[in-house]
C-alpha cells in the first residue's frame, strides 16, 4: 500500500519496468511506489494499449448475454527472450466499455484471494493464470451493508493478472443469437467474419503446432476439430487436477473457462477441508450447481456450449463427437494417474485401483476427514505390517477426522423450525405450489440436517472414534494389500520405498490456500499489515514437504485461541464451514 509517485528525475528508460529490474524479492519503497503507479493503472507501461475484452457466457446454466469484461483491462502483451508471450491485465482498475451499471472496481479481500490462489495453484502444478502484483489504495467502494444498515467501505484494489491469453469459451459466445429462454443476446456483431478471425487468431497464436500441421488444408474443419480436441483434453486434465487437490472453482460459467485450459477467474473458490463431495464453496450457489463432485460434469457441459458456439466453423456433430470421445477418457486417465501417485502406487496399474480410490474418498466422507491432510499423512502409513509407527499413524489420522463439535457445526439446521414445518405443510396440502417455489432441494437438505443433528446429539465422542477407526481399518487393510502387490512388482524393496515416498511427498501438498489462511491474511491487510500476505505467498510457493523435512505430518485442528494456527492445520472451528461470495 503506497502512494504512487514517479521518481523524480526518472527518464523514460528508468521508468520502463521489467521483471529483470526488480526480481522476486520485496523491492525498496521507491521501486514499489513506481511499480504501484503502473500496476494500479495510474500510469501506462511503455507500449501498453489498453482495451477491454468483449465476451458473453452461460451463467448457472442459462445464456446470460454479454457479460464483460467489465472489471479487467487488457494492457498488451510482453514477449520474453525465451519466446514466451504474456498478456497483462489489470483487474479492478475501473470501468471499461463493458462494465454495464457496475464500477469496474475490486476490493482488497477478493484481490488478495485471487492473487494468492493464482500463485498457489501454479506452484501446485495446476494449469492457471498467474498474478504479478496487487496494489491497494485509500479509495473505497461499498460492496456490503452491515446488519445495522451502515455501509461497509472497502479499499479499491487492483490485481495484475498474467497469462498467455484470457480468451474464454464465452469469447466465442458473442456470436450466439438471442437465447430462447432468457431472450438475451450478445452484442450485434458481424458474426461470421469476426468468428473466423478470432478462431484463426486463437489457433495460430496458442496452438501453433495445430496451425502448422494443417497449413496446407483447403478446408478448415480438420484444423478446427484438432483445436477443439485439444481444448477438450486440456480442460479434462485441468479439472482432474482440481479434483486431486480438492479445489472447488465456485463459478464455472462458460465465461470463466479458458480457451487454453487454464484455471481462470478466482472468486468464491475454496479448497476442501473436511471431505464432502457435495461441498459448495460459493454462498450464492444455493442450488449447488457447482459442487466439488459436479465439476468434471460441468466442464464437459461447458465444452458442449463451446462446440455450439463454434458452429459452423466446426459442425456441431463433429464437436459433440469429440467431447464424447475425449472428455471422460482423458479425465479418467489423468485423474487415476495423479491419484495413484498420491497413494504412492508407483510400479503397477491395477484394475481395482479406481475402487480403492473411491473407497478412500468414501471413508474420508464417512469420517469427516480433512482432504489435504489425510493424503499428506498416507506417506507415513507403515507399508510393512511389522514396521514401527502404526500407533502414531493411526492417532494422527484420528485427529484429522471431524470431531463431534465440528460435525454438529457442519450439520446445524439452517432454517427456522417454524419455517420448515410450514414448508412441509405446504408440500402436503399444495404440492404444485410447493414445486413452483422451487425449494424442494433445500427442504430435503434441511430434513437431512435435522436427522443428522439428532443422530449426532445421541453419539458420544468415544462412539464416534470407534466408528471412525472401524471405517479406516477396513480401508487401510485394502491399501496394505495393494501396496504389497506394488512392492512385489518392484522387487527391490528399499528402492521402491524411497521412490514411493518421494512421489507421495511431491504429489500431496502440505499447504493449500484454505479459507481461514486467506481470511487471516485479509484481516491483517485490511488493518494495514501486509506481512501476513507476503508470508502466506512464500509458503504457498513451496506447498510440498521440503527434502529432508521432519517427517511429522500435518497438525490437528487449530484452536479458537490461536487465530493464527500453523498453516498445515485443518481449520479452527470459527472457520470450519466458511463460505464466500
Ligand atoms: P464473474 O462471476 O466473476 O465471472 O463475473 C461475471 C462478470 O461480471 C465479469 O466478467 C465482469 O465483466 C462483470 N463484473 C464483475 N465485477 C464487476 C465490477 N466490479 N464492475 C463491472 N463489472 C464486473
Ligand atoms: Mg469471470
Ligand atoms: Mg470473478
Amino acid at each position: 500500500k503506497v502512494k504512487p509517485q514517479i521518481r523524480e528525475g526518472a527518464n523514460d528508460t528508468q521508468r520502463r519496468w521489467t521483471p529483470r529490474n526488480y526480481p522476486r524479492q520485496v523491492p525498496d519503497a521507491g521501486a514499489e511506489a513506481e511499480a504501484a503507479l503502473f500496476f494500479s493503472g495510474n500510469a501506462l507501461l511503455p507500449g501498453a494499449d489498453p482495451a477491454a475484452h468483449c465476451y458473453c457466457g452461460h451463467q448457472f446454466g442459462q445464456f446470460a448475454g454479454q457479460l464483460g469484461d467489465g472489471a479487467a483491462m487488457y494492457l498488451g502483451e510482453v514477449c520474453t527472450e525465451a519466446g514466451e508471450r504474456w498478456e497483462l491485465q489489470l483487474k479492478g482498475a475501473g470501468p471499461t466499455a463493458f462494465s454495464r451499471q457496475a464500477d469496474g472496481r475490486k476490493v482488497l479481500r477478493s484481490s488478495i484471494r485471487e492473487f494468492l490462489c493464482s500463485e498457489a495453484m501454479f506452484h501446485l502444478g495446476v494449469p492457471t493464470t498467474r498474478a504479478g502484483a496487487c496494489v491497494t489504495s485509500e479509495s473505497t467502494v461499498v460492496r456490503d451493508v452491515f446488519y445495522d444498515g451502515n455501509p461497509k467501505y472497502e479499499k479499491c484494489t487492483v490485481v495484475l493478472r498474467i497469462a498467455p491469453t484470457f480468451i474464454r469459451f464465452g469469447s466465442f459466445e458473442i456470436f450466439k443469437p438471442a437465447d430462447e429462454h432468457t431472450g438475451r443476446a450478445g452484442p450485434s456483431v458481424e458474426r461470421n467474419d469476426i468468428r473466423v478471425q478470432l478462431l484463426d487468431y486463437v489457433i495460430s497464436s496458442f496452438y501453433p503446432e495445430i496451425q502448422a500441421a494443417h497449413a496446407c488444408d483447403s478446408d478448415h474443419v480438420p484444423r478446427n476439430a484438432a483445436f477443439f480436441r485439444e481444448v477438450t483434453r486440456r480442460t479434462a486434465r485441468m479439472v482432474a487436477e482440481w479434483q486431486c487437490v480438492g479445489f472447488c472453482h465456485g463459478v464455472l460459467n462458460t465465461d470463466n473457462m479458458s480457451i487454453v485450459g487454464l484455471t481462470i477467474d478466482y472468486g468464491p473458490f475454496g479448497f476442501l477441508d473436511r471431505y464432502d463431495p457435495d461441498h459448495v464453496c460459493n454462498a450464492s450457489d444455493s442450488a449447488g450447481r457447482y459442487t466439488y463432485s459436479k465439476q468434471p460434469e460441468v466442464c464437459k457441459w461447458n465444452l458442449q456450449k463451446l462446440a455450439e458456439a463454434l458452429e459452423p466453423e466446426l459442425p456441431l456433430a463433429v464437436g459433440e463427437a469429440i467431447v464424447a470421445e475425449e472428455f471422460d477418457a482423458e479425465f479418467q486417465k489423468h485423474y487415476l494417474h495423479k491419484m495413484r501417485r498420491k497413494l504412492g502406487l508407483v510400479r503397477s496399474e491395477q484394475e481395482e485401483d479406481s475402487t480403492l480410490i473411491a473407497k478412500l474418498l468414501e471413508t474420508m466422507h464417512l469420517t469427516g476427514a480433512d482432504f489435504t491432510n489425510t493424503f499428506c499423512l498416507l506417506s507415513s502409513f507403515p507399508a510393512e505390517p511389522e514396521a514401527p509407527g502404526l500407533a502414531e499413524f493411526l492417532s494422527a489420522l484420528a485427529s484429522q477426522c471431524a470431531s463431534l463439535e465440528e460435525l454438529r457445526l457442519a450439520f446445524r439446521p439452517q432454517m427456522d423450525p417454524r419455517q420448515l414445518s410450514m414448508m412441509l405443510m405446504l408440500a402436503q396440502s399444495n404440492p404444485q405450489l410447493f414445486a413452483l417455489i422451487g425449494t424442494q432441494a433445500n427442504v430435503t437438505k434441511e430434513l437431512e440436517r435435522v436427522e443428522q443433528q439428532s443422530r449426532l446429539q445421541r453419539l458420544t465422542p468415544e462412539e464416534l472414534q470407534s466408528r471412525n477407526s472401524a471405517h479406516w481399518a477396513t480401508w487401510l487393510q485394502a491399501y496394505r494389500a495393494r501396496l504389497d502387490k506394488d512392492r512385489e512388482d518392484a522387487g527391490d524393496t528399499a528402492a521402491w520405498q524411497a521412490e514411493r515416498l518421494h512421489v507421495m511427498h511431491t504429489s500431496n501438498p502440505k499447504y493449500v490456500l484454505r479459507n481461514y489462511i486467506a481470511q487471516n491474511a485479509i484481516e491483517a491487510a485490511e488493518n494495514g499489515d501486509f506481512s501476513e500476505v507476503r508470508q502466506v505467498l512464500k509458503l504457498l510457493e513451496s506447498p510440498y514437504r521440503q527434502e529432508g523435512e521432519h517427517a511429522a505430518g500435518p497438525e490437528g485442528a487449530a484452536t479458537v485461541a490461536s487465530r493464527r494456527p500453523s498453516y498445515s492445520s485443518k481449520p479452527p472451528l470459527w472457520a470450519a464451514e466458511l463460505c464466500v461470495t
